[in-house]
């Protein structure tokens, strides 16, 4: 099942579905385990990144907010739409 990875500080996320909302909550490693693939890629419209089975994933990938403290998975703030600075990630391109 898809792993995904919430903005840093976010424990648990609501999806729609077609009786409701389904809460998924994150797990000790601050993933949150999806059994449903429609959920997934709901969550991935919603910003969040997937992680991937191999190799280390880091929760605390994404920006804070430096505007309004949101922790969103984007640059730009979902909440608030300020654009915050990139993080430097070591090693990574494209
Ligand atoms: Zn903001």
């Amino acid at each position: 099942m898809p792993k995904m990875i919430p903005p840093t500080g976010l424990k648990e996320i609501a999806v729609k579905t077609e009786r409701g909302t389904k809460l998924y909550k994150a797990d000790r490693s601050g993933l949150i385990n999806v059994d449903n693939p429609k959920h997934a890629k709901q969550m991935k419209d919603e910003g969040l990144g997937q992680a991937s089975l191999q190799g280390a994933s880091d929760p605390k990938l994404g920006f804070t907010c430096i505007e309004c403290g949101f922790g969103s998975w984007f640059a730009k703030c979902s909440r608030c739409g300020h654009l915050n600075e990139r993080i430097e990630m070591d090693g990574s391109s494209g």
